[in-house]
């Protein structure tokens, strides 16, 4: 689905010298052996990137996925989907597409002379694992408990997601934060009775046993560092990869960063572990862009083989 180009590159032809000597470049004939070979001034332009035309785009342009494009030369407002979203000083930006996005996107670069270039981007749709309990309810028993403490919990995920950082990890290839049997795959959703849909599952769980180091996928900034558990999450980190996009990493066992640190990419983080509303110890890996939650298996590619 990678589609680079960086336009047609600007050939620049110097001439050979054939401009007639200026009478300052006549050397005296009594001094030949000395005489430098004849020149003309060649004005070479100064070197600059040739100008981009079009869109250009690396990623995965499917449910779920992530895509790195480039904005055309000169662009000063971009939008995707009517959203304006921001353009790094090299052009390139971020963009994703929720587990329900499609079948089609936009894209409008505003340049600076007020032309705008837009493109139409086509969204591939995925299968999901859909499984149906058709006899068991949906919510079996009320949660009081959860009910009282979910929306002060939802408010502070929801400021962490707003902060904006400096993090520039958005531009490496992710790695995996922790290796071993995918558990759980990124939109699958349980169908109850009466046909009514449980959430999907957001993220990516990866079964690893308790206390299991969890590393940085990319370099962040720590956004939230939950310290006491979450009634579903638990122990939830979440780290901004910048441009919009980061990851969360729930039921650990313990944290190992605070609130404003810089991370690095393989960076120990924190512990797997099964706090908050979880079976047994794993971890649960979600990313965002934006409001798009998004598939981490597409971001890491392939598991690594493990022992
Ligand atoms: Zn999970």
């Amino acid at each position: 689905m990678a589609r680079w180009s960086f336009g047609v590159p600007a050939m620049i032809v110097l001439g050979s010298c054939t401009t007639p000597l200026a009478a300052s470049q006549v050397q005296p004939a009594a001094r030949p052996q000395r005489q430098p070979p004849p020149t003309a001034t060649v004005v070479v332009p100064p070197r600059r990137a040739p100008d981009r035309t079009a869109f250009s785009y690396a990623g995965s342009m499917i449910q779920g996925g992530v895509v790195i494009g480039i904005a055309p030369s000169s662009t000063s407002l971009l939008s995707f989907n009517g959203m304006t979203i921001p353009v790094a000083p090299d052009g390139r930006f971020v963009i994703a597409f929720d587990r329900d996005a499609g079948p089609v996107a936009s894209i409008v670069a505003t340049l600076e002379d007020g032309r705008q270039v837009r493109d139409t981007l086509t969204v591939a749709p995925r299968q999901w694992d859909i499984s149906r309990l058709n006899t068991l309810p949906k919510f079996p028993v009320p949660q009081p408990e959860f009910e009282r403490l979910r929306p002060a919990e939802l408010a502070q995920i929801n400021a962490a997601r707003r902060l904006v950082t400096d993090a520039a990890g958005w531009r490496q290839p992710f790695l995996w934060p922790t290796t071993g049997r995918i558990s759980t795959l990124f939109g699958s959703q349980r169908i109850y009775k009466n046909g009514e849909a449980g959430s999907y599952h957001s993220g990516l769980d990866v079964a690893v046993p308790q206390g299991t180091p969890v590393l940085a996928p990319a370099d962040g900034v720590v956004i939230l560092a939950a310290d006491h558990p979450f009634t579903l999450e638990g122990n939830l980190l979440m780290i901004d990869h910048g441009m919009g996009l980061n990851s969360a990493f729930l039921h650990l066992s313990r944290i190992a960063v605070h609130v404003g640190e810089h991370v690095q990419r393989g960076e120990t983080i924190g512990f797997s572990g099964m706090t908050g509303r979880a079976t047994g110890p794993h971890l649960h890996w979600s990313m965002k862009w934006r409001e798009a939650k998004i598939d981490p298996l597409l971001v890491a590619g392939p598991m690594p083989r493990t022992e």
